[in-house]
C-alpha cells in the first residue's frame, strides 16, 4: 500500500508550518519559504530527515 504525500503550508500567526496528508507536519518556521523547503524535503524523503510527533516535538536524525 502506497502512502500519498500531499504537502501544504499552513500559516499560524507569523509562522508557517508544512504538513502532509500522511499526518506528518514540520516545525513552525518564521519564513514561508523554509516551511516550503521542509515540505519538499518530506516529499522527496518521507522516511528520513525531519520527523515530528503530533505533539509538535521536532526530532532530527543525526547520521
Ligand atoms: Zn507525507
Amino acid at each position: 500500500m502506497q502512502q500519498q504525500h500531499e504537502t501544504r503550508t499552513t500559516e499560524r500567526g507569523s509562522f508557517s508550518i508544512a504538513s502532509c496528508t500522511c499526518g506528518w507536519c514540520g516545525p513552525a518556521r518564521r519564513s514561508r519559504e523554509r516551511a516550503r523547503v521542509d515540505a519538499q524535503l518530506h516529499r522527496s524523503r518521507p522516511e528520513t530527515g525531519l520527523l515530528t510527533t503530533p505533539g509538535g516535538v521536532t526530532v532530527t536524525r543525526r547520521g
